[in-house]
């Protein structure tokens, strides 16, 4: 499945997508099969399975990938992340997700693992996520789409700068643009009007984190450069502390609040951060239906 097609299959419709991680352990692989049966419900139109930066770990995408397409019959997309890889590495990577049947790939630079402070880019890899596209493009009639930052990539010189850079994922092949989360609207509908007017005109396709935990939250927030905003600030300061699942159904009502005024203004998807959980997705999801939004 090419994801550029879908688009033009949805016919305006939104392109529903949930992302997955391979899972570590035992434990979260067979957590991530119970999450599976909640999403599989929830119809999403594909899924997606990141991609280790460090390169060694790329072995757990390329099964979990095998297992959502060929064993769960999900529609999938794999990613490929160049910072870890040699060109040699990046050639076979892309080489096994074709005989996996992929058919779309989205290409990121990819981010030095936190928990490995001895973490060294290869010193051959592409420096940039714009290279990757290129370097896909000139060898495989993948669908490529690429990483936008609503508020900026914490390491761009400026917004301005980062979207030039964007533009130049367009330019180098990129298909459709999946942007980074954010926790108000604002942040993507301003990305979005700043990218048209840079000359991006490929689908732009609003990322949505719900909350699980408020340390999960923080944590994610710090390495991606999120802002949490006041109003989750607020909402989560009034919950009982002692109620068991509170912070979990604060963040299915605040990410079904922001899909609702996505989809109100036309986006052309919504891209699910799933965490390898399946509750908070597929409630939110079929909130939306229920409402006739999706
Ligand atoms: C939807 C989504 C999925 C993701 N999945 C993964 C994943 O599976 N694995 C993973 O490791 N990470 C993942 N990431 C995180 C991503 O790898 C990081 O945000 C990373 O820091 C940047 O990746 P990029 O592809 O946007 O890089 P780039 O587009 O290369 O940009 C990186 C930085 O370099 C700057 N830049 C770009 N081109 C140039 C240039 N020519 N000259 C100077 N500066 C330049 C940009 O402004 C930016 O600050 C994901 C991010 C998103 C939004």
């Amino acid at each position: 499945m090419r994801v550029s097609g879908l688009f033009e299959k949805k016919a305006g419709k939104p392109v529903i997508s949930f992302e997955f991680s391979r899972p570590k352990t035992d434990k979260a692989a067979a957590n991530l099969d119970k999450a599976l049966v909640l999403l599989k419900a929830a119809e999403p139109d594909y899924v997606s399975v990141t991609f280790g930066a460090g390169g060694s770990t790329r072995e757990g995408s390329f099964q979990l990938v095998d297992k959502l397409k060929n064993e769960k019959g999900f529609e999938v997309v794999a990613y490929v992340a160049s910072v870890g890889l040699a060109p040699g590495d990046l050639v076979e990577s892309l080489d096994r997700f074709k005989a996996l049947g992929m058919e779309t790939i989205f290409a990121i630079r990819g981010d030095a693992p936190t928990w490995d402070e001895s973490y060294k880019p290869h010193p051959e890899a592409l420096s940039y996520a714009s290279e990757l596209v290129s370097f896909i493009k000139e060898r495989h009639d993948f669908c490529v789409g690429a990483a936008g930052y609503p508020e900026g990539h914490l390491e761009a010189e400026s917004k301005d700068k980062d979207l030039e850079y964007l533009k130049l994922k367009q330019d180098q092949g990129a298909e459709y643009i999946v942007a980074q989360y954010f926790y108000d609207n604002q942040y993507y509908f301003d990305f979005v009007d700043r990218a048209r007017a840079a000359g991006v005109t490929v689908p732009i396709v609003p990322g949505v984190m719900p909350i699980y935990t408020v340390k999960l939250m923080e944590n994610l927030a710090r390495l991606c450069g999120a802002t949490i905003t006041d109003p989750i600030r607020e909402g989560l300061a009034k919950l009982d502390p002692e109620e068991k699942g509170a912070v979990g159904r604060f963040g299915i009502e605040f990410a079904t609040e922001q899909c609702r005024g996505l989809l109100k203004q036309g986006v052309p998807g919504l891209h699910f951060y799933t965490m390898n959980r399946g509750k908070g997705v597929s409630t939110i999801v079929q909130t939306l239906r229920d409402e006739g939004l999706l």
